[in-house]
């Protein structure tokens, strides 16, 4: 009698969430697939028509391995159980297996590994399009119950827009938290970078998100604060206010051309004016990213705590950055539920460095005169 040798190959070993799927494959003597390939050289529209040509016309089973397995096992040992109950699911059982790639199984039936076997080998080439059109067909079923990750699209693949997903949405049940970016989104899921504006800001803002937030990772980036010692000063009281509290403080550039650069066109604006729209996105801006970068999955500023700042714009701007950099922005105006006045009380008890103008050259004339030199010639005019 011959012997029946059956394809072995599995599908998603590599994707951030959902099962490993395999399937085993024996091809009748009688039966040929002139345009068979393994399941990445063609494309879905003839891999859809191969899997069901397949499916009619040869010895098959399917198994998997769910992301739990995954996490308890590892992902060797998971695509083992998988090929176990793609066998099992046999109607007839093979004698023989050629499987694809060079890990080593403990398997009921003896096998051959092959590398690269899915090109050389027809059942394995039509086991890796069973196993690949399966996994996929099951990340679109779960599209529907995890709407928010995309996984119709990129089938739990560690692509820009997963990640994005997962830092916005943290981990859904089907994600394999022992997958290095799935375990520090659902590490994060609890913490959230706060952009620092000054050291008295912070103070009350950090008591209110300590309610809520497991870690507060401060980001003091303000290149709108002028002169360079006044900016070192407030970095100082920063720096002081992280150690007490133990908080993590990231210090970004004092980049002060970029800031004169882009908010010069509105020097004559007085405070909560245009510039301001600018110099509260700049920081912003980089809050956000860095919290992507950290895969923190939200942000936000003390700015709010100000009541010379207008929180409605600073929300807008959030929302933005929000849906751009996949961070959820946390919208809240510190300032209430006597939040300024709290801030006062704590800087007060604590010794902290309250300055008395906003930041920048342009708010410091302001508070100097009464007015800024380029406000007053603009004002003359009139
Ligand atoms: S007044 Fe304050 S918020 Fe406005 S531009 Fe100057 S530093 Fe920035």
């Amino acid at each position: 009698m011959a012997r029946l040798v059956g394809g072995v190959d599995e599908a998603g070993r590599g994707p951030w969430a959902g099962p490993v799927v395999a399937a085993c494959v024996i091809i009748p003597n009688n039966v040929h697939f002139p345009l068979l390939k393994e399941s990445k050289s063609v494309s879905q529209h003839a891999r859809e028509k191969l899997y069901e040509e397949i499916k009619s016309k040869t010895i098959w089973g399917i198994g998997m391995a769910s992301n739990k397995e995954i996490d308890e096992a590892n992902i060797v040992r998971a695509t083992e159980m998988a090929i176990r109950r793609a066998i099992e699911n046999m109607p007839q059982k093979p004698d023989f297996l050629l499987i694809d790639g060079k890990d080593k199984f403990s398997l009921p039936i003896k096998y051959k590994t092959i590398i690269k076997g899915d090109k050389k080998i027809a059942a394995i080439a039509a086991a890796s399009i069973l196993a690949k059109v399966w996994r996929d067909r099951l990340m679109i079923l779960f599209s529907d119950m995890y709407p928010q990750y995309g996984f119709e699209k990129h089938k739990a693949y560690g692509t820009r827009l997963h990640e994005k997903m997962l830092t916005k949405f943290g981990v859904s049940p089907i994600h394999r938290l022992s997958f290095k970016p799935v375990f520090f989104a659902k590490k994060n899921e609890d913490n959230i970078l706060l952009h620092v504006c000054c050291a008295p800001c912070a103070t009350s803002v950090v008591e209110k998100l300590k309610e809520k937030f497991n870690e507060i990772t401060l980001f003091f980036y303000n290149p709108n604060i002028h002169p360079k010692k006044e900016y070192e000063r407030r970095l100082d009281e920063a720096r002081k206010l992280a150690e007490k509290w133990k908080s993590k403080l990231i210090e970004g550039k004092y980049d002060i051309r970029k800031w004169f650069k882009m908010t010069y066109i509105y020097k004559h604006e007085p405070e909560k004016g245009k510039r301001c729209t600018l110099c509260y996105a700049m920081r912003m801006l980089e809050a956000a990213k860095l919290a992507r970068e950290l895969h923190l999955p939200h942000f936000t500023t003390t700015l709010t705590v100000s009541p010379l700042k207008d929180e409605k714009r600073i929300f807008h701007i959030g929302k933005i950055l929000s849906e751009k950099f996949g961070v959820k922005f946390l919208e809240e105006d510190f300032k209430k539920k006597n939040g300024f006045k709290r801030s006062v009380e704590i800087s007060k008890k604590l010794n902290i460095y309250r300055q008395n103008y906003c930041g920048c050259i342009y708010s410091l004339m302001e508070r100097k005169h009464g007015y800024c030199k380029g406000a007053l010639k603009e004002r003359s005019l009139f």
